[in-house]
């Protein structure tokens, strides 16, 4: 998983990539480890205000403690759908790592070794940043959030060669809040994977 990405879908009190994401009242999440850990050391007991990390809004921590607060089932199948689309589709277990400028799509090391050997080639986060810059005039509609999203969608799709979405499909999908927001990306990238296998 490339960094940029990670950014995005990372717990700000571990630092790391979701795992078992819960959600608060202010709809942060955070691991469901952290948050105990969290809950813990501020010594917050069952019924008692939990204070979010993030944002400070005041949350109740439910009678079963941590275990009683919603799971976040958005962000894990976006985790999920996200780790998928970067893996190679040629070879299903492998990590797309780098862009073959002269075939213009992601390959994995064992692509650049087999087909695309002596092939000229780019980092992954390399052609990230390219693709960032080319959408930073987006700026002022999207928040930055957001726009790491949209990064990573463009990525996405940039790796499939000729994706039918439009930019502004994209535009779209990113003026739904909340909730919404994130389902609209996990039909988007199913909507994607589908375009990729009938392609294949
Ligand atoms: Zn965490
Ligand atoms: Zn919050
Ligand atoms: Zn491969
Ligand atoms: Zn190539």
């Amino acid at each position: 998983m490339m960094a940029a990405l990670e950014d995005v879908l990372e717990c700000s009190l571990c630092l790391d990539m979701y795992m078992k994401p819960k959600y608060l009242s202010c709809h942060h999440s955070f691991c469901e480890q952290c948050l105990v850990a969290y809950v813990e050391s501020n010594n917050i007991r069952p019924g008692g205000d939990l204070v979010c990390p993030e944002c400070r809004q005041v949350s109740k921590l439910p009678v079963k403690g941590v275990k009683g607060l919603p799971v976040d089932f958005n962000m894990n199948k976006l985790l999920e759908k996200l780790a998928d689309i970067f893996l190679c589709d040629v070879h299903k277990k492998e990590e797309m790592k780098l862009f073959c400028s002269q075939c213009n799509v992601y390959i994995c090391l064992v692509c650049h070794a087999s087909k695309h050997n002596g092939h000229s080639t780019k980092d992954i986060n390399e052609k990230y940043d390219e693709k960032k810059n080319e959408c930073n005039d987006k700026k002022e509609i999207i928040n930055r959030k957001k726009n790491s999203l949209e990064y990573n969608i463009q990525l996405a799709k940039s790796s499939k060669v000729d994706m039918q979405i439009q930019a502004d499909d994209l535009e779209k999908l990113f003026g739904i809040e909340g909730n919404k927001f994130l389902e609209n990306i996990i039909d988007e990238l199913d909507r994607m994977k589908i375009v990729t296998k009938t392609r294949a």
